[in-house]
Order: C-alpha cells, then sequence, then structure tokens
C-alpha cells in the first residue's frame, strides 16, 4: 500500500516537480514522500505538491490520470519531434560547442561594455 511520509527536508526554496501531478512547487522545511512497497521495504518514488496533499488519495488519483493524460500526449509530440529531427540536415544543426563560444563572446562583450561604462580600458 502506498503511503506519504512526511520527512524534514534541509533545503528552503528548492523547487521539485510533484510525482502525482506533474506540478513544480517549493519545498520549505518538511517534504512529503509517497513510499511504495518494495521488495524488502518501502521506497520513496517523489516528493507531492500541498494540492496533491489537500486532494486526499481518490483525489490524488484523478490528478494522477490527468497527469497521464497529458503525458500521453506529450510523449505522442515527442514522437513527431523525432520524425521532423529525422529529416534535419547536419548543415541546419548547431552543436553545444557552438553555443558555448557564443555565450563566451557575450561574455567577453558584457565584460568590455562594463569595463568601457565603468572607464576602464582594456
Ligand atoms: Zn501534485
Amino acid at each position: 500500500m502506498a503511503e506519504i511520509k512526511l520527512r524534514e527536508h534541509p533545503c528552503y526554496g528548492f523547487r521539485v516537480g510533484c510525482v502525482i501531478c506533474g506540478q513544480v512547487f517549493e519545498q520549505d522545511g518538511v517534504a512529503a514522500m509517497l513510499m511504495m512497497p518494495g521488495a524488502d521495504k518501502r521506497l520513496g518514488i517523489g516528493d507531492v505538491c500541498p494540492e496533491c496533499l489537500d486532494a486526499g488519495p481518490k483525489g490524488a488519483a484523478e490528478r494522477a490520470r490527468g497527469y497521464a493524460v497529458y503525458l500521453r500526449e506529450r510523449a505522442g509530440k515527442v514522437d513527431d519531434l523525432a520524425v521532423l529531427l529525422e529529416d534535419v540536415p547536419f548543415s541546419a544543426w548547431a552543436t553545444s560547442k557552438q553555443v558555448k563560444d557564443l555565450e563566451d563572446e557575450g561574455d567577453r562583450r558584457i565584460d568590455l561594455a562594463q569595463a568601457q561604462a565603468h572607464g576602464f580600458n582594456e
């Protein structure tokens, strides 16, 4: 049988996704963990948001079903995306190195602009 276990959480303002409904929420000092039976002990499978807690088990089940519908729809869109990506030529693609190089160039421009704004010369 599943159950909710409360435990102190060392991180305040830590953003997590609810395992039941997928909503991202902020934890403040106490986490509500959904526990499931494992082979020899209970396993924590994820954090539960305040709305799912307040919905109770049956309401949380409805929220889980709604999240499952969303995930199935999303999975279909990701499958469609995979089909589209198969036709993209490599020349129309970018690498992470190109992104990093452009970020570094942007950082240098910002550093230069800040230095100029403060009257520093390179
Ligand atoms: Zn939730």
